[in-house]
C-alpha cells in the first residue's frame, strides 16, 4: 500500500507529487502522456518559462521530481478507481492496480472541440482557445472568434479592445451568441463548414462556397470530465463557464473521503500557473491528512 496515488503526471501532478517526495511519503504517478497543451508550440504566462514548449517545462519539472526516491512514474492510464475495504484501488490499463491510502486527481480536462473538418488539426497553432495565452504573438494581426459559446462575444470583445483592430464574430454556428455592447468587433453570419491550417494563417471555409483567411481563430470549448477519475469516484461537481470542474476545498479535498484534486479539473477557469499552485496546495493538504486524518474532512457542498 502506498501513501498517495496521482492520476495524471502533468502541471498539477507533478507539483503535488514534488511536495510529497519531499515528505518522503511513497508516491506513484500514473499518466497517459497527453497534458492538455501538448499540441501549443509554447506556453505563455508562466513565469520563469515564457515561451517555451509544454513538453520542455514538463520535461524539467519531471527531472525536479524524479530526483526523490520515493516517487514512482507510471506511464499508463488509470481505467478504474474506487474505495475497497481500506484503501483505495486503482486500476491501470497495462501495469495493473494500486493500493493507496490517498488519491489525487490531476488528470485534467478534456476539450470537445467544434464539430469542423480541420479544428482537430489547427487546435493548439491556429484555433485558440485563449487570449492571454495566444493573443499577443497575434496581436495587430485579423483574427476571428467562432462563435460557439454564448460569451463567444466576450471574447471577441476582448482581443478588440486589446489584441486587435481587426476581430470577426463568426455567428453562424448555431448558438445563440450575446452580441448586445461588441464595440468596432464586425459580425460575419455565413455558417462555416472548415477550417484549413496554412503556415501563416487559418481559412474558414463557408457553407457557401465562399472563405476568409484570419492569422488566427479564436474559440471557447466546452470542456467534459465524463468517463474520469474523477466521476467513477462520484466527486461533487459544479458547473463552471465552460463546463463541469470537482468542487474541492482549499487544500484540495473533494466530497470524497482520501480524495484530493487540483488542476484543470478541479477549477472553472484553466491555466498552467494556477494548475501548478492547486498542485502544491493539493499535495500538503494529501500529506497533511496522513499525518492527521481529521484535518481534511470531505468537502461539504453547501446546498
Ligand atoms: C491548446 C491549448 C494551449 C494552452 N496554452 C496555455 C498557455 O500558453 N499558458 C497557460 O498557462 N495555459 C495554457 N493552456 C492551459 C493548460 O494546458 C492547462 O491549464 C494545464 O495543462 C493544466 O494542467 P493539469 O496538470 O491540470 O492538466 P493537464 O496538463 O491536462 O494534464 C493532465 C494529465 O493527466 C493525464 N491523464 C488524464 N486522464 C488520465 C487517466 N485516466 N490516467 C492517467 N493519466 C491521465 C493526461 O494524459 C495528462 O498528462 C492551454 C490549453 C490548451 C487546450
Amino acid at each position: 500500500m502506498i501513501d498517495v496515488a496521482i492520476i495524471g503526471g502533468s502541471f498539477s501532478g507533478l507539483t503535488a507529487a514534488l511536495q510529497l517526495g519531499r515528505a518522503s511519503r511513497s508516491v506513484t504517478v500514473v499518466d497517459a502522456g497527453a497534458p492538455r497543451n501538448r499540441m501549443s508550440p509554447a506556453a505563455h504566462g508562466v513565469p520563469g518559462w515564457d515561451g517555451v514548449p509544454p513538453s520542455e517545462i514538463l520535461a524539467r519539472i519531471r527531472a525536479d521530481v524524479m530526483a526523490y526516491p520515493t516517487v514512482r512514474f507510471v506511464s499508463d492510464e488509470v481505467m478504474g478507481v474506487a474505495r475497497d475495504t481500506d484503501c483505495l484501488r486503482l486500476e491501470c490499463a497495462n501495469s495493473g492496480s494500486v493500493e493507496t491510502r490517498r488519491v489525487l486527481l490531476a488528470h485534467g480536462i478534456r476539450d470537445r472541440l467544434p464539430d469542423l473538418p480541420g479544428a482537430a488539426e489547427a487546435w493548439g497553432t491556429r484555433l485558440l482557445h485563449c487570449p492571454y495565452c495566444h493573443g499577443f504573438e497575434l496581436r495587430n494581426r485579423p483574427l476571428a472568434v467562432l462563435g460557439i459559446h454564448p460569451m463567444s462575444g466576450h471574447q471577441a470583445t476582448m482581443l478588440r479592445a486589446d489584441w486587435s483592430d481587426d476581430v470577426t464574430l463568426l455567428t453562424g454556428m448555431g448558438v445563440d451568441v450575446d452580441i448586445d455592447g461588441l464595440g468596432g468587433v464586425s459580425l460575419d453570419a455565413r455558417p462555416v463548414t472548415a477550417l484549413r491550417e496554412s503556415d501563416d494563417g487559418i481559412t474558414a471555409v463557408f457553407e457557401n462556397g465562399t472563405s476568409s483567411v484570419f492569422a488566427g481563430v479564436f474559440a471557447a470549448p466546452r470542456v467534459t470530465l465524463a468517463d474520469t477519475p474523477a466521476e467513477m469516484l462520484g466527486c461533487a461537481m459544479a458547473d463552471g463557464p465552460l463546463g463541469p470542474f470537482v468542487l474541492v476545498g482549499p487544500m484540495g479535498q473533494t466530497s470524497v473521503q482520501g480524495v484530493f484534486a487540483a488542476g484543470d479539473c478541479a477549477s472553472p477557469a484553466h491555466s498552467v500557473t494556477p494548475a501548478l499552485g492547486a498542485g502544491a496546495m493539493a499535495g500538503v493538504g494529501c500529506h497533511q491528512s496522513l499525518l492527521f486524518p481529521d484535518m481534511f474532512p470531505p468537502f461539504e457542498v453547501s446546498k
